[in-house]
């Protein structure tokens, strides 16, 4: 059923998600968010009819729209996963563009009404499993991983500083990331807990403060639904939230800068690949969809989303047009 909803909608969607305006002397440059969701950014250093620029998605959520707002649109597709579906959901944007708060929400989300769709989707899976329970057994396992600079690290690991790890290649080219390690969960608040301590290694493992190294490196968050139903069917598959390193056109550590840029036009050109049905797809060129490569196949069973984080404050124009551009590019329409 939930597959049915799903296919009318497309294997890769882009949305769109503005976040609020904090400095109310900034200004917003989005200056129209249209009912067939596009939106309109002016150029506010030229005049309105001069600076104009429209963009499509396949949503766009406008500051105003909360975390239940966005995870009422994406519920069809988490419970997919519960039927076989692999799924990725990214969250791109410069850094301060609510990527964060998107996924995950700092500080663990104590507050029903700011958890990130991670916690709300967990919160679903759990419930989803307890409610078929007469007719299957399901284990939910999770791991978290972080890329920075092309370097895969196990955030959950027991020494995780020094847990690097090579994604190996299992039987003919498929990629998994065996050796990270899995926790067995069994509620939302083990999966808080784990990521608390995934945040609190990557704190460790950094000279810098967390919010700024976070900016600048990739987490996967993945969450492994295995299911065995009385009948004696299995299945099993992913589910990846996928915080992205901060988008920027400024450069402040060059390796840093080139690292970030290459591996976001890598799934940029990963994720164009596949939305164009292409024969070759270029996992190999970055770790991170090398990582995410079983999750970003062509074909029935997987489902990708992009969140397009942009701030609407007017010194962030620039980086908002590149957003804006690397999302459109993505789009399959
Ligand atoms: P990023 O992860 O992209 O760097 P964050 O998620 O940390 O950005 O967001 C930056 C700040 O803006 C945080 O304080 C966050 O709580 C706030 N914020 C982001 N998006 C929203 C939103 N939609 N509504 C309210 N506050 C938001
Ligand atoms: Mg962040």
């Amino acid at each position: 059923l939930y597959n049915i909803v799903q296919d009318l909608k497309g294997n890769i969607r882009v949305y769109c998600r503005i976040r609020p305006v904090f400095n109310d002397e900034a200004g917003s440059i989005v200056d129209f968010i249209g009912q067939d969701d596009s939106l309109a950014i002016s150029d506010p250093s030229k005049p309105q009819s001069e600076g104009r620029k429209i963009f499509n998605f396949n949503k766009v959520f406008g500051p105003t729209c909360s975390q239940n707002d966005i995870y009422a649109d994406i519920q069809p597709l988490i419970r997919s996963v519960m039927d076989g579906y692999n799924v990725c959901i990214f969250a791109y944007g410069q850094t301060g563009s609510g990527k964060t708060h998107t996924m995950s929400c700092p500080s663990g989300g104590s507050s029903e009404e700011d958890m990130g769709i991670s916690h709300l989707a967990l919160n679903d899976l759990f419930r989803l499993s307890n409610m078929r329970k007469d007719d299957a057994e399901y284990e939910i396992q999770v791991h978290m991983v972080e890329i920075y600079n092309e370097q895969v690290r196990d955030l959950l690991a027991e020494d995780s500083a020094n847990t690097k790890f090579e994604i190996c290649s299992a039987d003919g080219g498929s990629m998994s990331l065996s050796d990270a390690t899995m926790h067995s969960v069994k509620s939302t608040a083990d999966v808080i807990r784990l990521m608390k301590l995934g945040d609190d290694n990557r704190v460790i493992s950094s000279s810098t403060a967390l919010n700024d190294r976070s900016s600048r490196s990739h987490s996967i968050l993945t969450v492994q639904v295995s299911g065995k139903e009385i009948s004696g069917c299995t299945l099993q598959s992913c589910l990846h939230f996928v915080d992205l390193a901060g988008s920027s056109e400024r450069v402040e550590n060059p390796e840093e800068a080139m690292y970030i840029n290459k591996s976001l036009s890598c799934l940029g050109d990963v994720i164009t690949a596949l939305a164009q049905k292409n024969s070759h797809i270029p996992y190999r060129n970055s770790k991170l969809t090398l990582l995410l490569q079983d999750s970003l196949s062509p074909g029935g069973r997987t489902k990708t989303l992009m969140f397009a984080h942009i701030n609407p404050e007017r010194d962030s124009f620039a980086e908002t047009i590149s957003t804006l551009k690397f999302a459109q590019r993505v789009s399959t329409d």
